[in-house]
């Protein structure tokens, strides 16, 4: 895990001042940090029984990918509105300047379903919170919640339902 962290670049005043973005785009250039992380995220869950897992625009895209090839599950994409190109449900939540919109195809989680929500990094948790109504609304049996780093400072947790299980593989 320490080689993980030793991967990720701390960029200061983006995207603006005062704020330290993760950058974990250093990490996943990495190939030996890229082979850690596919296998850390797998053994969360697999022996969940897990059948989907939904990755977050943009960055939720590379580990939930590589998370569900990992332990043998399909991947569905949570996108930005307007991006899919079929029927979609949606769920909108408040954003520090206004609000945003994550939509999910209408037929990509089905009622057997046992799902993992993946992003890269857990900060207000605003974003996780939609995407969990916006998949509880589509009756899975089972969301697990899932980033690869957790700001805890920003406690993100408390916005995401109190009986969630969520895990992280590097806490800030
Ligand atoms: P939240 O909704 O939890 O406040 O924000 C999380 C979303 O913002 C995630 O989709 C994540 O990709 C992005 N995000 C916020 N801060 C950071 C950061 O420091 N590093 C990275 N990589 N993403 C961030």
């Amino acid at each position: 895990m320490e080689y993980i962290k030793s991967k990720i670049r701390d960029v200061y005043d983006f995207p603006k001042p005062g704020i330290i973005f993760r950058d974990l785009t250093t990490m996943f250039k990495d190939p030996r940090a890229m082979h850690i992380v596919g296998w850390d995220l797998a053994q969360l869950y697999r022996d969940k029984g897990v059948t989907k897992v939904v990755g977050i625009e943009s960055r939720g895209f590379i580990g939930g990918a590589i998370l569900a090839y990992e332990i043998g599950a399909g991947f569905v994409p949570a996108r930005k509105p307007g991006k899919l190109p079929a029927d979609t449900v949606s769920a909108s939540f408040e954003k520090e300047y206004g609000t945003d919109t994550i939509e999910i195809h209408r037929d990509a989680i089905t009622p057997d379903d046992v799902v993992v929500l993946h992003d890269d990094l857990l900060a207000t948790g605003g974003t996780m919170a939609a995407c969990y109504e916006l998949v509880k609304s589509m009756n899975p049996r089972k969301i697990y919640i899932n980033f690869i780093v957790e700001l805890s400072a920003l406690n993100g947790r408390k916005n995401l339902p109190a009986d969630a299980d969520v895990r992280s593989l590097i806490v800030y």
